[in-house]
């Protein structure tokens, strides 16, 4: 099926309700209004953040896609050298600490951006599952989920097919992602995969806890939304107090991003720690002026187990 084709598929299913303007943070903030564009207007397609928030409320079309095929079109994205390469979206960092994955047990999928950006959370994961008292490793084969805009050039049945054969190397067993757009992708072909959050969630049980109370604002990052509840409660089974009750999108690197982010740090004002579930999120928060210290909630789990070890990688420090 071509780009055109499917993105006038799409199009035409759209009913004009507005369910996703109401929830577009890029509109909020002046950019693009997403039922204009479903309608056949033009938008700026800059200012789209790739969130997904119009497809989580959409009844009868899929518009995240459509901004993803159309910025796709409009750019002339290709897939990439580094994907051929590497399997990644970005080049993995040289860099990267030596997790100390135990060998066996929970399939991690880090995903592109803690591959490239924060391999330290893969640090921090493998520290928490360990405390936890799960063996652990990273799922052999992994590759990028698909997700990015880049793959958009290949079929449904060639993005289908990486995600199968990541789905056959975990064996059947269920993939845990660090990033809820991995997580999303597995799910939306069939293969078993949960969110970390969903998994640590499972397992309360076996949490370790703050020896005092830590103050923590909760962003779990637009694709961890739908499990916002779940981590308040994985957090507050170690002992943290959550200080904000809203929450919402980064911005990515998109023109909409400062407003996001300055809306983000003033929700979690009087927070010891902010705590993302999305490594994108983690990239943006740290990176952040004057940013309030953030980090992924594997890390928290490290924390409260008494392994700071990841925090020495981050930009800012507490
Ligand atoms: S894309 Fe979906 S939510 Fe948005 S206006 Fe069309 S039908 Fe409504
Ligand atoms: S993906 Fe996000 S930013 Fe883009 S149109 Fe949908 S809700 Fe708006």
């Amino acid at each position: 099926m071509s780009l055109d084709f499917e993105i006038g598929r799409l199009r035409s299913r759209c009913v004009g309700c507005g369910r996703c303007v109401r929830v577009c943070p890029s509109f909020r903030h002046g950019g693009l209004n997403p039922m204009e564009v479903m309608q056949g207007g033009e938008g700026n397609l800059d200012t789209c953040i790739g969130c997904g928030c119009c497809s989580e409320v959409c009844a009868h079309t899929n518009p995240a896609i459509v901004m993803k095929d159309l910025i796709a079109r409009a750019r002339g994205i290709h897939v990439s050298q580094v994907f051929r390469d590497t399997g990644y979206a970005m080049s993995p960092a040289d860099d990267a600490p030596e997790p100390g994955w135990t060998g066996d047990g929970v399939q991690v999928m880090p995903g592109c951006v803690v591959k490239a950006k924060v391999p330290y959370v893969n640090l921090a994961t493998a520290s928490a599952l360990r405390a936890m008292g799960f063996g652990c490793r990273e799922l052999q084969g992994n590759t990028c989920c698909m997700h990015p805009v880049q793959f958009r050039e290949m079929t449904e049945d060639e993005r289908v097919h990486y995600k199968r054969v990541m789905g056959d190397s975990a064996g059947g067993d269920v993939i845990v992602t660090l990033c809820g757009g991995c997580s999303d992708e597995l799910i939306d072909t069939d293969v078993p995969a949960e969110h970390i959050v969903q998994f640590l969630h499972r397992h309360m049980d076996r949490l370790p806890r703050f020896d005092s109370p830590v103050r923590v604002g909760l962003e779990p990052g637009c694709s961890v939304m739908k499990h916002a509840g779940l981590m308040r409660e994985v957090v507050e089974a170690m002992g943290c107090e959550v200080v904000n009750n809203t929450m919402g999108c980064c911005g990515k690197n998109t023109p909409v991003s400062n407003p996001l982010m300055d809306e983000r740090e003033r929700e979690c004002e009087g927070a010891d720690w902010i705590v993302v579930a999305c490594p994108m999120c983690l990239v943006k928060f740290d990176a952040q002026p004057e940013g309030i210290p953030t980090v992924h909630i594997s890390e928290l789990v490290a924390m409260a187990a008494g392994d700071r070890n990841s925090l020495g990688y981050h930009r800012i420090q507490k």
